[in-house]
């Protein structure tokens, strides 16, 4: 292909080899510890404090490191974490259904439809009975049942019920633990918290990442700040498509950056369609709000027998309904896959069966488990889900049925980082949802703040250590290394040139257009045709806008313009590399449904021989070079995935 060139594999030296379950209980012993009395010498830098960084940086600190953290928010608990929903994955087996950390571990890979690695699935299933551990000790107020145990419900693409929630509000519950163990450490002066700074650059000091450059968003001031380590823990990049389910500050700009000083960007078209989320309503939105996947527990999903029936839900009658997932895939219901479902959803819509103003939408229907169960047990379960679609949409769903869409909701690409979760930048570690992470694909429900959370309190704080001890001694650096003081001037020289373009479109205007292009041609059906007019189109729209955008206001001060003028920018460059990714895995798996490839029925096509790889992109400046991670499957052998 002429967009990009192929380099040389790459493999991850880290990764422990042996029988599985062995494999990070040995990582573990043989990784080289850090006198305690030499750790609060060492500084690491935590950007992030959602549940990943939180974590990270509370456990480090904990251990005696000094931690220097960062978030752009007001506060570290405003990170996007405290939007999760439905819940947290563990193999607890509390149920005593027959889950079991082998089982969490298969149904993830399965999940991930073969294109995640085993070694860091297992370890993630092994770890995710601790968390629960950490978080119950922390106060998290986990659902209980009668007896006292803690409750659990089923999410998709599982036959146990593993998932462990604060009725709707799991991640805020989770990263309020985090965060208090945070501000522990705040107090006891090993944590500097620096909220409302923005990471714009990485600094590399002989080849290793050696701090940040960061814009205090109040006063504008931008300074250098220098560690022996980094951590990015910054989230994922769901908002280039514009309209997606996080929050509206989320961008892929510390990932970027650390992209363009050497560190590879890994699977980058592996989105994430979520199933439930409240249909688009016009063209005035900025923003989707998700319908928590644990709502398909209870709720039915349907459309209309015949096209175009637009009568009142109610009126319709049962064997006029077609409940689309039940019928299609009978032992998994309505709780397949994300993937699954967002892509049957679509296919009822392109055939007319929509329902709603626009015809892209379907019913979510809880008629069956009120008469069940009565409307008291719903309201205990999801009661705040149910108040947040009335409070937008008008509608009572105890009433009548929700309506809802798929919409772009999580990232699994990301940075491309090693078994111990460090990126090809020595010293440079990834967490959280901004590393490629352990999801394939796609992720199954309820994964994320697992793997946040197994990240930032258990794995990292077992590598980050082994790579200190390793690294030998830190030569002393200050804000006046050359290195140093060319990536603040660059930052510098960036944001005159966003601020002295003054031309006449806004940057909310360039990044609704993105969002379009993405959406129509890299969003939940692909093909090579699209992909291409996408990548055309980006480099158009890219190119006015370093010519035509204007940014409001000057740089010595807060300007909100001028901070999503920047993170919109990277959006460009990271949209064109999602295309080329998209473009060269001529295969579907997961989040990734090429249309040339699908089986007769409909269902994602993969191609094991040609692609079982995880896809790490260099940047150079021109044409993105391709290096290929070769996944080897032992335990979980690759098949057709089915849910029927
Ligand atoms: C609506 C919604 C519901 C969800 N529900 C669930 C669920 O029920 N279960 C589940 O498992 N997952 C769920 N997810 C996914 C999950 O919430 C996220 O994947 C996860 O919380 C990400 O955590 P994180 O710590 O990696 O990043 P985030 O929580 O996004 O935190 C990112 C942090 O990085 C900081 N940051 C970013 N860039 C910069 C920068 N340049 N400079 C300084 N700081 C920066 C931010 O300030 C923030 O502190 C949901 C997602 C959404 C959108």
């Amino acid at each position: 292909m002429d967009l990009y060139t192929e380099g040389d594999p790459i493999a991850d030296t880290k990764a422990p080899d042996g029988p599985i379950e062995t494999r990070w209980e040995r990582r573990r012993f043989e990784a080289k510890l850090v006198n305690p009395a030499n750790r609060r010498k060492l500084t690491v830098i935590v950007v992030g404090t959602g549940l990943a960084g939180g974590s990270a940086a509370a456990t480090l600190a904990e251990q005696g490191y000094h931690v220097r953290s960062y978030c752009y928010q007001d506060s570290p608990r405003r990170a996007h974490s405290i939007a999760a929903q439905g819940g947290i994955n563990a193999a607890k087996n509390y149920r005593n259904d027959g889950d079991s950390v082998h089982r969490l571990f298969y149904d993830t890979v399965k999940g991930g439809d073969f294109r995640s690695r085993e070694s860091n699935v297992h370890r993630l299933a092994e770890v995710s009975v601790n968390i629960i551990d950490q978080c119950v000790a922390q106060g998290v107020p986990f659902a209980r049942e009668y007896g006292g145990l803690l409750d659990t419900r089923s999410f998709g693409g599982a036959q146990v019920q593993r998932t462990f929630y604060a009725r709707g509000q799991t991640g805020q519950q989770l990263l309020l633990g985090a965060y208090q163990a945070l501000e522990r450490q705040i107090g006891l002066g090993n944590v500097e918290m620096n909220a409302r700074h923005e990471m714009l650059e990485l600094v590399v000091v002989d080849g290793r990442a050696r701090g940040i450059v960061v814009r205090d968003l109040v006063t504008g001031e931008i300074t250098t700040e220098l560690a022996d380590a980094v951590v990015l823990a910054s989230g994922g990049y769901g908002n280039v498509f514009y309209l997606s389910t996080n929050a509206k500050g989320c961008n892929v700009t510390a990932s970027w950056r650390a992209h363009r000083k050497g560190a590879y960007f890994a699977n980058p078209c592996y989105t994430q369609i979520h199933p439930t989320c409240i249909p688009v309503s016009g063209d005035h939105q900025s923003k989707l709000t998700l319908m928590s996947e644990s709502l398909r527990n209870d709720g039915r999903v349907w459309v209309p027998k015949a096209k175009g029936d637009n009568r009142n839900p109610r009126d319709i009658p049962e064997d006029e309904r077609d409940y689309y997932l039940e019928r299609i895939y009978p032992s998994f219901g309505n709780l397949v896959p994300r993937d699954i479902a967002s892509r049957a959803a679509k296919n009822v819509c392109d055939e007319g069966r929509g329902v709603g103003p626009t015809g892209l939408g379907v019913y979510l229907d809880f008629a069956d488990a009120i008469e069940r169960l009565g409307r008291k047990a719903i309201e205990a379960k999801y009661g705040n889900l149910f108040e947040m679609y009335e409070r937008i949409t008008g509608e009572d769903p105890y009433e009548v049925p929700m309506r809802i869409y798929p919409a772009v909701h999580y990232t699994m690409g990301g940075l491309w980082v090693d078994y111990d979760l460090q990126s090809t930048i020595p010293g440079l570690f990834v967490i959280g949802e901004a590393n490629f992470s352990d999801h394939g694909a796609n992720r199954l429900g309820a994964s994320a703040l697992m793997q946040g959370l197994a990240d930032g309190y258990f794995v990292l704080p077992n590598t980050l250590p082994n790579y200190l001890a390793n690294a030998g001694s830190f030569g002393k650096i200050d804000a006046s290394h050359p290195e140093v003081v060319a990536a603040r001037v660059a930052v510098e020289e960036r944001i005159q040139k966003l601020l002295s373009i003054n031309g006449d479109r806004t940057v909310d205007s360039f990044h609704r257009e993105l969002g379009q292009i993405m959406w129509e041609h890299c969003g939940m059906e692909r093909s090579e045709a699209g992909l291409r007019k996408a990548i055309d189109e980006i480099r158009v729209l890219r190119e006015q806008f370093w010519q035509r955008v204007r940014v409001p206001g000057d740089g010595e001060g807060l300007n909100q313009s001028l901070e999503k003028a920047g993170r919109v920018a990277d959006f460009f460059e990271l949209a064109e590399l999602m295309c080329i990714d998209a473009l060269h895995r001529e295969e579907s798996c997961g989040g990734h449904f090429r249309a040339e490839h699908q089986t007769p029925d409909g269902e994602a096509q993969r191609d094991d021989d040609r692609f079982a790889y995880a896809a790490a992109w260099e940047y150079t400046g021109d044409q993105p070079v391709l290096h290929k991670e070769d996944l080897k499957f032992e335990y979980v052998h690759p098949t057709q995935r089915s849910y029927k």
